[in-house]
């Protein structure tokens, strides 16, 4: 991205987030218990479009709300709209799980918690039904702050993910630390699944590491029938990928799987 393009969209993202959030959206892709091929719940996946740009994706836009602090109140904005839609839809599927994302300067912030807490109150909403994913290399950025609003976060009854394991430096440490109740390998090792040589053996293998600790697992990426029939088999507990359905709107995620 151009430099100019970049404080362009940072001014336009700033103008979004203090209008009411104008041009954001959340979508949701379905996650499949892989035991029984039932929905398992969903992941909420924030969605921004502007005039000048169109529409722009996380990869491009988080980064920039990350650098000018704005990232905290949109993390604030999708947990809300996705609790709101998960206390609508458990009221056909008591075990629906909706997941959110946590950027690490959200754990910063020390009210994070109660702000949750509230939200959840406010939606007669179960913690259990909310899965927060934090993706592995947090506790490398960030100080005691952030770990103590972790475990907080966990203590309200929500569990916990590690989104990408495998992508990023401390996942071991992590791991070894923090009670997470999921873990969500990185989507990269999906087509290793398929090959013929040792690679195929990475999946498996990190499946069985998180089983021995007591974690479930979910797979993220799988986009084909062959892929799928790799892994199908390993105890995989959850999986997600354009093979199961890509990210949608929530007239659509009606519409297609509930
Ligand atoms: P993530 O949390 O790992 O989310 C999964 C990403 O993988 C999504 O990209 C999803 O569309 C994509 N994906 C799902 N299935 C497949 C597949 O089969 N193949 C491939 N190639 N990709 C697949 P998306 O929506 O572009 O989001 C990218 C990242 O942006 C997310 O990765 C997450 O780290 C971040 N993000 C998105 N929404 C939020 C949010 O509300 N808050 C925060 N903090 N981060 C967010
Ligand atoms: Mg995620
Ligand atoms: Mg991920």
């Amino acid at each position: 991205m151009l430099e100019a393009d970049r404080s362009e969209m940072d001014f336009l993202l700033r103008d979004s987030v203090e209008n009411n959030f104008r041009g954001f959206a959340v979508h949701y892709q379905p996650q499949i218990d892989a035991h029984t091929g039932a929905l398992y719940g969903a992941e909420a996946l924030a969605r921004w479009s502007c005039g000048k740009y169109g529409k722009v994706g996380p990869a491009d836009f988080i980064p920039i709300l990350e650098e000018n602090g704005r990232i905290v109140q949109l993390g604030k904005w999708v947990f809300r709209v996705a609790a709101h839609q998960c206390s609508r839809w458990r009221r056909s599927r008591p075990e629906f799980r909706m997941s959110v994302n946590l950027s690490c300067r959200c754990l910063e912030n020390t009210d994070m918690c109660q702000f949750a807490k509230n939200i959840l109150k406010q939606m007669a909403l179960p913690s259990d039904n909310m899965i927060l994913e934090l993706t592995e290399s947090w506790p490398l950025h960030n100080g005691q702050g952030s770990e103590e609003t972790v475990l907080n976060l966990q203590k309200t009854g929500m569990k916990l993910a590690m989104d990408d394991f495998g992508s990023g430096y401390s996942s071991l440490l992590s791991l070894q630390k923090f009670p997470f109740h999921l873990v969500k390998i990185d989507k990269d090792f999906v087509k290793s699944t398929t090959r013929n040589d040792e690679q195929a053996s990475l999946v498996p293998s990190l499946t069985q590491l998180c089983h021995n600790i007591g974690r479930q697992v979910c797979l993220e990426g799988v986009e084909t029938r062959e892929e799928y029939e790799a892994v199908r088999h390993l105890g995989i507990e959850v999986m997600q990928g354009f093979f199961f359905g890509h990210p949608v709107p929530p007239e659509e995620f009606e519409r297609l799987y509930l």
